[in-house]
């Protein structure tokens, strides 16, 4: 493969909310920037059915066409965006070297918004069955789970909202918690107790997921009692959060205690040049509006960092 290597004012990698809203402020600043998606195109969002709380989208908008809308925006005012995954960062050198699959690129400055995977349970079975009867995207499989009986392990909004989504397809589906409290806001909690197809077990972890050709039983264990049992099952779809997708960039910016980017409250890192935004870099809010917000701030704080080239 022949590798070709160019220079650019500013890069973005990651193309999430917080990428393509940083590249829509960076090139209305005439920045030229070049977007790189990475492997989830359009980040994590893309996978919601419908985002709800969006501002400005009364009737919700689905993850997927919000993405589209984000990258038609970016595009029309002259962002570059490659469908390519980061393969390396150099943050030592400068300009910043950035090598994708296909190319490797130099950078002055650099936006990072590679945000964050879906956590694993880390237990047997779980990585074995991963497409046969385990799944971590209710709207990316769901519908392959018609008139079934599924579980969702997670008490969190994602856990509900997908446990929520499924409901549309299986017959029911048992949400398994590992506390006797969730984690997930009032509305959805309301929503999720009153729909006839939602049960829940509560103060209980999967400690094993089997099966032949694919998923049919979970073993779990309530964590108050420390009885455990197998139960039927015919897919389990997982949402118990996400880390920070930090691994290329070990070693060379602070991070948090969270796993997250360091940042400060303009979006810089610990690298000058070097700005971050997104669930890469936010523990706390990881909402769609929140990670745009901070695309546009780290667009803003990269373009005056530019000026004084
Ligand atoms: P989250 O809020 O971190 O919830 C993760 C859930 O998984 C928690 O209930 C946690 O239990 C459980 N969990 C974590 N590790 C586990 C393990 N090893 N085994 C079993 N259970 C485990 O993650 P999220 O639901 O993905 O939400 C992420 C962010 O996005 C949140 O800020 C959320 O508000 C936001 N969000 C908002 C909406 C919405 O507003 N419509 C929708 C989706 C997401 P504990 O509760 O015991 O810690």
């Amino acid at each position: 493969m022949e590798f070709t290597e160019q220079h650019r004012q500013i890069m973005i990698l990651g193309g999430g909310p917080a990428g393509f809203t940083a590249a829509l402020y960076t090139a209305r600043a005439d920045l030229k920037p070049l977007l790189v998606t990475g492997m989830t195109l359009y980040g994590q969002a893309s996978q919601t059915h419908c985002i709800e709380n969006y501002p400005g989208f009364p009737e919700g908008v689905g993850g997927n066409d919000f993405g589209q809308r984000l990258d038609e925006q970016a595009k029309r005012f002259g962002a570059e965006i490659v469908y390519d995954t980061v393969r390396c960062v150099d943050l030592q050198q400068r300009p910043f070297k950035v090598c994708l699959s296909s190319s490797n690129f130099t950078a002055d400055s650099l936006i990072i918004s590679m945000g964050a995977d879906a956590r694993k349970l880390g237990v047997p079975g779980e990585r074995e069955f991963t497409g046969r009867g385990v799944s971590f995207c209710a709207t990316c499989d769901g519908a392959f789970y018609k008139d079934k009986d599924i579980h969702m392990v997670g008490g969190g909004d994602s856990a509900l909202e997908e446990a929520l989504f499924l409901t549309r397809f299986a017959r029911s589906v048992t949400i398994i918690h590992r506390r006797d409290q969730l984690r997930a806001g009032a509305i959805l909690e309301n929503r999720a107790r009153i729909n006839p197809k939602i049960h829940f077990i509560w103060d209980t972890v999967v400690k094993e997921i089997g099966g032949k050709d694919t998923v049919s039983q979970l073993i779990i264990e309530n964590l108050k009692t420390g009885h455990q049992e197998t139960i039927p099952t015919d897919g389990v779809f997982i949402s118990i959060g996400h880390t920070p997708n930090t691994g290329i960039l070990e070693g060379q910016l602070k991070l948090t205690g969270f796993g997250t980017i360091e940042i400060d409250d303009h979006m810089e890192t610990s690298v000058d040049g070097v700005f971050a935004a997104g669930e890469i870099a936010d523990p706390y809010f990881r909402q769609v509006v929140t990670s745009a917000g901070m695309g546009a701030a780290a667009a803003i704080s990269a373009t005056k960092y530019l000026s004084t080239f």
